[in-house]
């Protein structure tokens, strides 16, 4: 029994998100992903995802894909290449990036 299911969100403009499995922080455009409870329903806070913590059934290409048709939608008169690869340029930028740890808690010593 799958306690937990990963979905996409839509969304109108851009935010920035703490990813719940890594903490790092994420700026969602148009679209995010999720956990969602098996009621359907987000826990509040700590469900996003950022892109490098998005697993099966979804995929970043896929995620990426979602967000370039929605920026392409959203931006009248843009060259589409140009979206396509600023957005690219976006994911990819972050993917590289080293993971940045969490705010400590605690001592580690
Ligand atoms: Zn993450």
């Amino acid at each position: 029994m799958q306690r937990f299911g990963i979905g996409v969100v839509y969304h109108q403009n851009q935010r920035t998100v703490a990813c719940g499995q890594c903490g790092a922080a994420w700026q969602e455009r148009f679209i995010g992903v999720s956990y969602f409870n098996s009621d359907g329903r987000k826990s509040d806070g700590e469900s996003h995802l950022c892109p490098r913590c998005i697993m099966a059934p979804l995929t970043v290409d896929f995620v990426i894909e979602q967000e370039i048709a929605l920026a392409l939608t959203c931006s009248d008169g843009r060259d589409a290449a140009q979206v396509r690869k600023d957005t690219i340029a976006r994911y990819e930028e972050f993917l590289a990036s080293p993971i940045s740890p969490p705010i400590p808690s605690r001592n580690a010593g």
